[in-house]
């Protein structure tokens, strides 16, 4: 479980709310029983249950057992699909080890903002269910004109233009530097974006292959293939 404040050997933690719901009645522990958590800084540590109460469930935390993990350093930025199509893009790519996830407003984006305390609730719940010790950040949705106007100079953005662009093994293979994938929406980039990114110095031109991909499937090509080639 993921826990608010940075865990050390020895600390009570008392967990409420819909994490005790799920420790005492989905994982029904009992005092003497085992929790991993999880603090998003420290790392994965052992905790011992020592009370079930109505109001929450009471821990003593035992022993680290795993340094926060260092994912590749990745992001992945994403246009604004429709609901249910952004939550798998949201899981998929925790899951994936993506380092940070950058929704993006684009012109033919049928969504134009997200539910931020859902996508946490999404990520949070991935990275348990994959055994990250990390979450991935979620920023706040940025327009494609403002993402390329304050796009960090050191950081690769490997565009993938369903037109075409670099083989991924080519793109991917060579690459050690700071990186991130922009994928677009379900009608794809107009001319003026493409060519706005295209233009864009840190940008790179990326093939997903021949067909063309939905949004989702586009960022789970793109991410998969990067954690097996240049990441993970
Ligand atoms: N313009 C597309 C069309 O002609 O139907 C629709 C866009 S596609 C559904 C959504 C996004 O996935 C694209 O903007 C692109 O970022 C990515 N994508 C899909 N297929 C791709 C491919 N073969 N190579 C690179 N990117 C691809």
């Amino acid at each position: 479980l993921f826990v608010p404040d940075p865990l050390a050997a020895g600390m009570a933690v008392e967990v409420e709310g819909p994490q005790a719901h799920y420790l005492s009645r989905v994982m029904r522990v009992a005092p003497g029983g085992a929790v991993v958590l999880c603090d998003n800084t420290t790392g994965e540590w052992v905790a011992e249950v020592t009370e079930v109460g109505k109001r929450g469930v009471s821990l003593t935390v035992r022993e680290r057992l795993r340094e926060r993990e260092n994912v590749p350093d990745f992001w992945l930025c994403a246009a604004l699909l429709k609901k249910p199509n952004f939550d798998l893009v949201l899981e998929k790519a925790t899951e994936l080890g993506v380092r940070r996830i950058q929704p993006v407003i684009t012109r033919r984006c049928v969504a134009d903002k997200l539910n931020e305390e859902r996508a946490r609730t999404i990520v949070t719940e991935a990275a348990e269910q994959c055994a990250r010790t990390a979450l991935p950040d979620v920023a706040e949705p940025l327009r494609l004109e403002a993402l390329l106007k304050a796009w960090p100079e050191e950081r690769t953005l490997f565009f993938a233009d369903e037109n075409g662009g670099a083989p991924i093994k080519e793109a991917f293979a060579i690459h050690n530097a700071p990186a991130a994938l922009l994928v677009g929406p379900e009608g794809g980039f107009d001319d003026a974006e493409r060519a706005a990114v295209r233009n864009h110095p840190q940008a790179r031109a990326i093939s997903l292959g021949p067909r063309i991909l939905r949004a989702e499937t586009a960022v789970i090509a793109g991410c998969a293939s990067w954690m097996a080639m240049a990441g993970d």
